[in-house]
Parts: structure tokens; sequence; C-alpha cells
């Protein structure tokens, strides 16, 4: 990706103010009630406040209050698996989805963007006058308890000429700004006016190497090409078996912890379905609906069997299947890694791709991925438009005319995408069988990948799909709605810690006595497998599409 397209820009002043007032919000709909700890993975691992859902959000209100971002706290935003666990555990509702993207916003950039909002905003006295603070995006409103950023008496943040009104605002000097001024901020009400160079203070809450670590991952992982080329010599060496003795050498571990998990998890090579997915797949029969299909990144690589399950399970129940080439990856990586700037830039691709494609629902058989898209709206509701869209225009166009929304606004783009992104299973269950199911005589448990529990809520869609197949025997596993510490890329980059999560959930899929592990998520299915193997246990894994292929199609397991 060009710089260019990553270069997105930060909320203006009245998007910042609402993002702001977003997460203040979701942080003050947080009672401290303890409820959600029991239900959190990194609170069960480690027993410490901090690495709980309501020590997270103690620690964000802390920043919104104008505390630096240092890099113990980044450790306990960059813990939390974003499972949402807590938010299924809260009784108040807290949005803590929208205040853990906040806060891995905040770290991925080094900054605290909020905190540092505008001159004189009020601030706790340890920082009042010191001048101190990393410099806002907008010159605020001059607030009355005196300065909590280096802009404040000093001039502006990188956006300047919002008035402060209050009585210690700072008064908006014309130079150059640098770190704190020392000053309470002189005069009333001139917060943030000076037009010269701004240096942002910024913050490297992160070591090096886990920087580098993540540069890594986020040029490989988005893109399949780059990931099958990367991943071609592994195959070779998992035929002739190098990577076991590689393993053994604990070489890679040495020079990248991140590296040697990536080679603990990567699956065993199954059978690759001969050449690639058509761009339309018919509807067998009657034909019930058009939809639109997500290959995905991982799963493309690592699981294009399951992609062409789900093509067919989707044509025998009458659905025509588009697959549009111009597709990449959906950003679900970089949305849930705090990257937004990149998580938005391949949404609109995902958006672009899908709107031409002119489907009523864009199907989805990765948790991740859906929930991802399922957020395009808040994601670019959060971020400053480009180019002036007629956003009001492109409200009133059909969305049954996809053509008419390419002048419109990204925001209303991504709700109306986002508004048709069906899960596979809940796709399924709502539409309805009509293909025939025959016998799958197994005993299988259905692990709930915390992207589709959690954060969309679908946990009886695929007990129900699975209920039905004749001779399936459905178990559950004594921990549902545990992450395994996969988490998107949690396992590459704490290894630590999705190791233990993932030994907890290998032991319960062991306890079940199942012989087959069924998920929606590919990167639950790697992760279980890894810890699985890695106790010597064999189970199968297989997704719920290859199992319900391979009842309606008769395709054998693998
Ligand atoms: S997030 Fe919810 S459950 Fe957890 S402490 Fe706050 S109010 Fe209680
Ligand atoms: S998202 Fe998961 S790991 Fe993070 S605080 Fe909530 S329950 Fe804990």
């Amino acid at each position: 990706m060009s710089e260019d397209a990553m270069r997105e820009p930060r909320p203006t002043g009245h998007q910042a103010d609402e993002a702001e007032q977003r997460v203040r919000s979701a942080v003050k709909d947080c009672v401290h009630c303890g409820f959600c700890l029991p239900a959190c993975p990194t609170y069960s691992l480690w027993g410490e406040e901090m690495d709980s859902p309501r020590g997270r959000i103690h620690l964000v209100s802390q920043l919104l209050d104008g505390a630096p971002l240092t890099p113990a706290t980044a450790g306990h935003f960059d813990r939390c698996l974003g499972c949402m666990a807590c938010m299924t555990a809260c009784p108040s509702g807290v949005q803590y989805d929208q205040i853990i993207e906040a806060a891995r916003d905040w770290t991925e950039a080094g900054v605290n963007p909020l905190a540092g909002a505008g001159a004189g905003g009020g601030v706790p006295a340890s920082v009042a006058g010191g001048g101190v603070g990393d410099g806002g995006s907008v010159g605020g409103d001059g607030g009355d308890g005196g300065i909590r950023s280096e802009a404040a008496g000093g001039g502006i943040g990188e956006v300047g000429g919002a008035d402060g009104s209050g009585e210690d605002g700072g008064d908006g000097g014309g130079g150059e700004v640098g770190r704190g001024v020392g000053s309470r901020g002189v005069g009333a009400g001139a917060g943030g006016v000076g037009g010269g160079a701004v240096k942002r203070e910024r913050t490297a809450p992160r070591p090096l190497a886990d920087r580098l670590t993540r540069e890594a991952i986020f040029a490989l992982f988005p893109y399949p090409r780059r990931l099958r080329v990367a991943t071609a010599p592994l195959r070779l060496a998992q035929r002739t078996g190098a990577d076991r003795l590689l393993a053994r050498t604990g070489l890679v571990g040495r020079v990248s912890p991140a590296a040697e998990q990536a080679l603990r998890l990567a699956p065993a090579s199954r059978p690759v379905p001969p050449g690639r997915l058509p761009e339309r797949v018919a509807a067998l029969g009657t034909r019930r609906a058009v939809v639109g299909m997500l290959t995905g990144c991982v799963q493309s690589v690592f699981f294009p069997g399951v992609n062409a399950a789900t093509a067919r399970v989707l044509a025998a129940e009458g659905c025509d299947v588009i697959i549009p080439r111009s597709q990449g990856c959906c950003g679900a990586l970089s949305l849930h890694s705090g990257r937004v700037a990149e998580a938005a830039h391949f949404a609109r691709q995902t958006i672009a791709a899908f709107e031409a494609a002119g489907v009523d629902a864009i199907v989805v058989n990765s948790a991740g991925c859906g929930s991802a898209m399922k957020e395009y709206e808040r994601l670019f509701a959060g971020l400053a438009e480009e180019g002036g869209a007629d956003e009001e225009a492109t409200a009133t166009a059909s969305p049954a005319l996809p053509g008419q929304l390419e002048a419109g606004s990204w925001t209303v783009r991504a709700a109306l995408l986002s508004s048709r992104v069906r899960d596979l299973s809940e796709f399924l269950d709502a539409l309805g069988p009509v293909a025939a199911r025959r016998p799958v005589p197994v005993v299988a448990a259905y692990h709930d990948a915390c992207h589709l529990g959690h954060a969309q809520g679908i946990t009886a869609q695929p007990r129900s799909l699975l209920h039905a197949i004749p001779e399936l025997e459905l178990v559950e596993l004594r921990d549902p709605g545990v992450c395994c510490g996969s988490a998107g890329v949690y396992n590459l980059l704490q290894p630590d810690a999705a190791s233990a999560l993932g030994a907890r959930k290998a032991d319960s899929v062991a306890a079940s006595g199942a012989p087959l592990l069924i998920s929606a998520n590919p990167g639950c299915t790697l992760q279980i497998s890894a810890a699985l193997a890695s106790q010597g246990v064999t189970i199968r894994t297989a997704h719920i599409a290859e199992v319900l292929d391979a009842s309606i199609n008769g395709v054998p397991l693998a």
C-alpha cells in the first residue's frame, strides 16, 4: 500500500469532539461493579486489576483526564485480547469495544489525541502549569482548570483555531510549539490560534522489537499473495519434516518469538481445491438470494477448502454466490489492532468491491472479518471525510442501485455495507434450509469464536444448523465463550499468554471427548489445533461450512 493511501486524516475538531464524547460516555457507564472480572481471560491469568476490563477502563479514564500514555499503560492495553467477553458479562452495557479501540488507536499512534486536545481544558493539578501533555490535534475550548496540554498557553496542536473560552485558555502563540510552556496559560479564551509548525510530543509506548514485529505482521498477513509466497517454504519444510527439526533447535525463537509462534501455528498442509473459485457460483434450483462472499486473507491462504465449501453450501441453499476478484483484506486485523488508517484503506476497497457486485447480502465465514465489517460505519464516522462527498444525497440513493453510491460519503457507504454483512451461520439460519441433509455420524464440539459469540451475539444459529444434521451429536465445551488465545494476531504478539489460554482450551476440548472440533474462525482453528498438537492430542478440526458441505453435498470431512 502506498504511503498516500495510508495517510488517513486524523479526526477533525468536530469529529474528535464526537469521538471523545463517545469514549467518555462509554467510560462513565462503568459503575466499577467488577462483574466482568471473572469473564476476563487476562484477569484470570494474572489476577491483576489493570489487566481486567475495569482496570483498563480506569486507565482510559486517566488518559482522558490528561495522564501520559506510558509503556506500562500501553502494555495493559496490548495484553487485552479484544475478546469482548466483558461486554457479554457487563450488566451496565458498557461499550468496552469503543473504549479499547480508542486505547489501541492512541497506543498505535503513540499519542493520546483526546487528552491533548485544546488549551486550558482543566486538568489534574499535577499537570496544570507544567505544560506537559502532547499537543492535541485540535485547539479546544479553554476550560477553567488550567492547562493540560503543551498547546496550552503556547499555541496549538495540529489544527488551531478553536476558541478557548475559559479563564485559563492559552493565548495561542504563533510560533513553533514544542514541549510544555510551563505557565498556566495567559489570556482568556484565545487558545489555539498559532500558525507555526507544530511538534507533537509523541511517545514510544512499545519497545522497538515489538513495533518491528507488528510492522512485519501487517506487511504480510493482510496480503494473501504475500502470505502465500512467504508460507511456501514452510509447506516444503512440513513435507520434509524440516520444520520439526528447526523447532527443536530453538533457533527461530531466539531470533523472533513471533516467528517461532507462527511456525508452531502453521497448519499441516491440507489438500487444496483445484483452481480458483469462480467469480459466480450459480444457485442450484430456484434462486432465493444473490450473495457476495468474502474470501478473507488467512482463510483463503490456509483454508481454501472452507471457502469452496461455503460457496457450495450457499449454492445448494439457492443462492447465487458472487465472489468479486477485486476484494482484498477487509481490514479486520488492522482495525482490531488500532491501525485505523490501514483498516480504513482496506475497508474502502472492500466496500467498493461489494457495491459493484450488487448483492443482497455479504456472507462472511470468518468471525473476525464479519465483526470488523459490521463495524465499518463506526470506523468511518470517526475519521475525517475525504473529498467533500455529498452525504445527504447518498443517503437518499437506493441501496439497490450500487452505482449511485459511487459519489457518496464513506460513512454512508460503510453503513449500507455493514447492514448487509452476515455471518454464514446467521445467514443460513435466517434463510432456512431447502437442501436435504445427509447423516454425518460424528460427535462434535463447537467452539464459539469470540468475534462471533461476544462481538456479534451469534451463538444459537451455528448450534441450530448443526443440530439439524442427522446423526451429528453436538456436545458443549465446559468453557464456552472463553477465548482460546488466538484473537487476531494476539497469539503472535503475546505468545506466552496466548499459549496459556490455548492450553486451557485444548484441555477443555480434550475433556469433551469429541473427536471433532467445529469452529467458525480460521484463527481459532489454527490456535486450538496447535495447542492440541503440543499436548499430543489428535482431534480433527473443521469449519462449520465444511460440516454442512459434508451433510448437504456429501463432501467428506478432511
Ligand atoms: S465494565 Fe461493566 S461489569 Fe465491568 S466493572 Fe464496569 S460496569 Fe461492572
Ligand atoms: S476484551 Fe477480553 S481480555 Fe480484554 S478486557 Fe474484555 S474480557 Fe478481558
